[in-house]
């Protein structure tokens, strides 16, 4: 079997950029449902798991597991439901770099194309479709029901074998992403890392966690450029 190299992306900071308005809609469609939540500021949903970040807020204000599963499918579907409106009307854009990148990567016939996010996988594609980019991605991890974000590159790593009958290794998978948890993630695996700062951490705090590249933009990196960190 031909050996594979699988390029798994990031989607918040990494493809799309931040929009503080999604933040918010989280907050509301969860308070919708769960009543106040209290403030949001002090939390950092960078680098989390949408389950992770629903879990931590309302564990804060006292409510419990079984209170949290009860509730969850009604606040995903109003979160749904406000999403692509407000992604309609929101600054969101897709980064630079990145239609390029993806276009030079999926014209490489040994490449597959992943997703690693946090995201609940209908957040994911709502996001992708609007922007245009859904159909590049052949295979995804997602945040639905996953607490722990470093679970999420081996789960990737397993379902493009299944779906491709290709050989990949760890050290044949790249992870880009926008925050030290996206490095932390490849390294727990031991994947290759390209940390870029058009999130919300900086190039020096994604060289600090250990990124085999840190890039200001994906501008900066081409597909063979990338390709060649791989082999
Ligand atoms: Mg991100």
């Amino acid at each position: 079997m031909a050996i594979a190299t699988l390029v798994l992306f990031d989607i918040d900071g990494t493809l799309l950029s931040i929009a503080e308005r999604e933040l918010n809609i989280f907050g509301q469609a969860l308070e919708k449902v769960f009543g106040d939540i209290g403030p949001l500021d002090g939390y950092s949903f960078a680098g989390k798991t949408d389950h992770q970040i629903v879990v931590d807020l309302l564990s804060r204000v006292g409510k419990n597991a079984s209170e949290i599963e009860a509730g969850l499918p009604a606040m995903q579907e109003h979160y749904f439901d406000i999403l692509d409106g407000m992604l309609a009307q929101s600054s969101m854009a897709v980064l630079p770099g990145v239609v390029e990148l993806l276009n030079g990567l999926a014209a490489s016939r040994s490449v597959i194309l992943g997703l690693q996010t946090g995201n609940w996988r209908r957040a994911a594609e709502i996001k992708l479709t609007r922007y245009g980019l859904g159909h590049y991605f052949d295979v995804g991890a997602f945040g639905d029901g996953q607490l722990d974000r470093l679970g999420l590159p081996p789960l990737a790593c397993r379902r493009a074998v299944e779906a491709t009958g290709e050989t990949i290794g760890a050290e044949n998978t790249v992870i880009i992403g926008d925050t030290a948890l996206d490095v932390a993630c490849a390294r727990s695996s031991g994947m290759v890392s390209i940390g870029v700062a058009t999130g919300s951490t900086g190039r020096d705090e994604l060289e600090e966690a250990g990124a085999d590249l840190v890039v200001s933009t994906l501008a900066e990196i081409d597909a063979d450029e990338l390709l060649d960190l791989a082999r």
